[in-house]
């Protein structure tokens, strides 16, 4: 299970819903605790690259980081599948997918094995 702070989860919606319709990619920050991961902030990777259809970031750029436990990128399409490229960025513990309406929590998430992992919006510090 993750478990997403929802004031963070917010504040991903806000930065995906002021970009649209470009894609968004943000490192997420937390930590992991026992089967679950706790998501506790984000931000912004270095030279981070969005547009349509598209979100990247070189991650050999990314400082060495271990409370990085993955990434969270929009679909502005509202389809929350990942592409094959998604799978091929992949970095860290887990993606996370955001799509629109951002003002619902539409989110998917999935682990390296291309699993689908459940996640919840919780207060946790
Ligand atoms: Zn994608």
């Amino acid at each position: 299970m993750i478990i997403i702070k929802p004031e963070v989860f917010k504040a991903m919606q806000e930065f995906a819903l002021s970009n649209h319709p470009n894609e968004i990619v943000v490192l997420l920050r937390g930590r992991k605790e026992k089967d679950d991961i706790i998501i506790t902030d984000y931000l912004l990777p270095p030279f981070g690259l969005g547009g349509r259809g598209f979100a990247s970031f070189p991650s050999h750029m990314l400082p060495i980081d271990f409370t990085i436990m993955g990434t969270a990128h929009s679909h502005p399409s509202g389809v929350l599948q990942p592409s094959i490229g998604d799978f091929h960025n992949f970095y860290g513990r887990i993606m996370l997918i955001i799509g629109p309406p951002y003002d619902q929590p539409r989110v998917a998430a999935y682990n390296k094995s291309c699993e689908l992992v459940g996640v919840k919006l919780s207060n946790v510090s």
